[in-house]
């Protein structure tokens, strides 16, 4: 079996592949290590190996994790927490309204902003000591009703509106698209949010979204070709998700 090192590195070439396959430099796409259900020991080492990014779906699974990980930066001496300096949370979940404040004051980043409630309550939380959290707009862009996500037709008025909130930084789109087992249907979710992207950046040249979070262990390579700048990969970095997780 692969250590959690050997897989980020696999991944991480991957990544390097697909990039070269389409002509984009290798540095403009970030690696998301998703740790759901995985005990903080697997984020350690994937940290240990040198990963800075880490998404988690479930608040309070994050937060545990993200004081499992302040706890031990913060006892080890000098270099030996160098491994452990600079981790930055993301948010990826879905995320209810009583949710906000603890979200707001322990992750980074959070991908699945998709009401303008959800949004102000954020920016009303978030701790002045802390700089703007930042986040993307989650887009339902294969248009199921089972899906979470802002509609298309929504999403500049969501974007328009996130983006005047003072302690959010609004940075762009995520998706999270049905499984397809063929290329062409992997490809379309993902060209169709980059297309969303670009159109909202025409009729308000004032929106910034730079980031498109999109692409798991799966359509990564078809994520980077439609232009991915964030990859959310957990099976392929921490291994299948057998145990079941409680809900929060
Ligand atoms: C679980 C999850 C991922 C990672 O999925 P893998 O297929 O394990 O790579 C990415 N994004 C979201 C929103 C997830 O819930």
């Amino acid at each position: 079996m692969e250590t959690i090192s050997e897989s980020l590195a696999h991944t991480q070439g991957r990544i390097a592949r697909a990039c070269q396959a389409c002509g984009r430099p290798p540095g403009e796409v970030t690696l998301l290590a998703v740790g759901k259900t995985k005990p903080w020991e697997a984020i350690a080492q994937a940290a240990a190996a040198g990963q800075r990014n880490f998404g988690e779906n479930y608040v309070q699974e994050g937060v545990d994790k993200i004081a499992q990980w302040q706890a031990q930066r913060d006892s080890a001496p000098g270099d030996a927490a160098g491994g452990l300096q600079g981790l930055q949370w993301h948010l990826i979940g879905p995320l209810q309204s009583n949710k906000t404040r603890v979200v707001a004051q322990h992750f980074d980043w959070v991908h699945s902003i998709d009401r303008l409630k959800i949004a102000q309550r954020l920016s009303e939380q978030r701790p002045a000591e802390l700089p703007p959290l930042q986040v993307c707009l989650q887009v339902n862009i294969s248009g199921q009703s089972s899906k979470s996500g802002v509609a298309p037709a929504q999403a500049l008025a969501l974007a328009q509106a996130v983006q005047a909130l003072p302690r959010l930084r609004l940075r762009g789109l995520m998706s999270v698209p049905e499984p397809a087992d063929d290329e062409v249907a992997r490809r379309a979710p993902h060209r169709a949010l980059r297309e969303l992207r670009d159109e909202l950046q025409r009729r308000d040249p004032r929106l910034q979204l730079p980031v498109l979070s999109m692409g798991m262990s799966d359509d990564l390579e078809a994520a980077i070709a439609e232009g991915a700048t964030l990859v959310r990969i957990g099976t392929a970095i921490f291994g299948s998700r057998t145990t079941a997780h409680a809900p929060n």
